[in-house]
């Protein structure tokens, strides 16, 4: 099947080169371009500045980077940070780094001016103080057309649908994203891994949200054996902005084959030990008896948990987290709002726009207005502005602008 044309440009295009936005005035001496310092920020700087001052978000992004194979993971309880494997200058400081090697603080959505400069990547320009939810062109309502994806998604089935249509239409070749464990009696554990799906059963699999994490870019590995070169990321927030600040940054060899970036809107995600320590203990509710799980202002089991008591199982790479809203993801996607059986969906790139006219035309979803419910575009901004009020005033001021500074007394 051919890839309709102006998806498959799009595609070919990524990563975007960002815009040129300075113009010269008639008589206006153009300046000379600052240079740009040499970047020789290592792993020093990222385990001092981001790994152990609580910014780290667990995305796993330093470690598909790090050409030396030298950043272990753990995606267990409690853990979902990168370390140091090697020993010899201890955890704090790396070998290669010593010698040169910068990848993996280029990698990395949380080291100083990730956020300007994902935003210059992708739309040429910083957002404005009043973009709370970052920069996007629309926002509408989706759901998949085909029943069966639509029942299976979380929403309306968006993401799954649009996995589908493009692997389908030969746009992309495999997606990372999340599976969720299953217990022996063949009934889902929920405890959510990344990994590669690469047909329409695979995607389906891994359909609707689990809220413990899965630091899907740790799947690249599995793609890369497997010899795929057009990738679709779906992620949370704090993942859809590795690709964006890869790019940015020149980390040519793991970001180029990340071609449509899908995103996750998130204000938490939780650490596994929820469902042991939470749920079957005070609810009595173990995970073999759980079909189904959604937020909307309290946990939804199809039994309901108060939300404030899940708190103090957050992740610790979610305290300090600004982005709710996904801000540099092509498509991003959420369930809040009143018609909560459609995907809210924010269309921020050229390509995702591409994506979402080309499913419309094929019919493989349905779409309609976002103002049709104006209260969930307005709790997205809310929401965006109180995750923002989380970054600390300490690390790169970008993340807060927009927001009412108060003096302190
Ligand atoms: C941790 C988390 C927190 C979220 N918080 C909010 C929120 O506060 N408000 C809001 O409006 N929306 C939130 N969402 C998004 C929402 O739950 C839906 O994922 C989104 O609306 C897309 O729905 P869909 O029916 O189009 O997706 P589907 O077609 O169901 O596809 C969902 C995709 O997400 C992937 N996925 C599922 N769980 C995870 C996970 N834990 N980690 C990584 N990938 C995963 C799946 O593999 C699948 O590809 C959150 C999602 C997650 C995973
Ligand atoms: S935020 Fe992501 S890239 Fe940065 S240190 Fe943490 S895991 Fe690595
Ligand atoms: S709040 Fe969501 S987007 Fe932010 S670090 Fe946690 S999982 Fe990632």
């Amino acid at each position: 099947m051919a890839a309709p044309a102006p998806v498959a440009q799009g595609i070919e295009q990524r990563p975007p080169e960002p815009c040129a936005q300075v113009r010269i005035l008639p008589g206006a001496h153009a300046p000379a371009p600052a240079k740009k310092p040499r970047w020789t920020y290592q792993w020093k700087e990222l385990h001092d500045e981001v790994i152990t001052s609580g910014l780290c978000t667990g995305c796993a992004g330093c470690v598909i980077a790090c050409p030396h194979h030298v950043i272990g993971y753990t995606h267990e309880p409690g853990a979902y940070k990168p370390f140091h494997l090697e020993e010899e200058l201890g955890a704090d400081d790396c070998v290669h780094g010593v010698k040169g090697c910068t990848s993996c603080t280029r990698a990395c959505p949380r080291f100083r001016m990730w956020e300007p400069e994902a935003d210059m990547h992708l739309f040429g320009r910083e957002r404005d103080p009043d973009e709370m939810s970052g920069i996007y062109s629309d926002i509408l309502l989706t759901r998949a057309s085909d029943d069966f994806v639509y029942e299976v998604g979380q929403d309306g089935g968006l993401v799954s649908a649009i996995l589908i249509w493009c692997m389908e239409n030969d746009i992309i070749d495999g997606a990372l994203t999340s599976g969720v464990e299953s217990l022996p009696s063949g009934e889902p554990g929920w405890k959510a891994f990344p990994m590669v799906a690469t047909n329409r059963d695979e995607v389906l699999r891994g359909a609707g949200s689990r809220y413990t994490y899965s630091a899907n870019p740790i799947a690249f590995e599995e793609a890369r054996e497997k010899g795929l070169d057009r990738l679709a990321l779906v992620g949370m927030s704090c993942q859809t902005s590795v690709g964006p600040v890869m790019w940015h940054r020149k980390v040519g060899k793991v970001s180029k084959p990340i071609k449509l970036n899908i995103g996750l809107l998130c204000s938490k995600s939780f650490d596994d030990s929820l469902f042991d320590e939470l749920f079957e203990v005070k609810y009595g509710l173990p995970k073999e008896q759980i079909s189904k799980m959604n937020i909307k202002g309290v946990f939804q089991i199809w039994t309901k948990v108060n939300l404030k008591e899940c708190h103090a199982w957050t992740r610790e790479g979610c305290n300090l987290c600004p982005d709710f809203a996904a801000e540099h993801a092509d498509i991003s996607t959420g369930g809040i709002g009143d018609l909560s059986d459609w995907t809210l969906t924010i269309v921020r790139t050229e390509l995702g726009r591409a994506v979402i006219d080309a499913m419309v035309r094929d019919g493989a979803i349905e779409i309609r207005p976002g103002d049709d419910d104006p209260g969930a575009i307005a709790l997205m901004h809310r929401l965006s502005a109180k995750s923002r009020e989380r970054w600390p005033r300490w690390a790169d001021g970008a993340a807060r602008l927009g927001l009412p500074e108060r003096r302190s007394a």
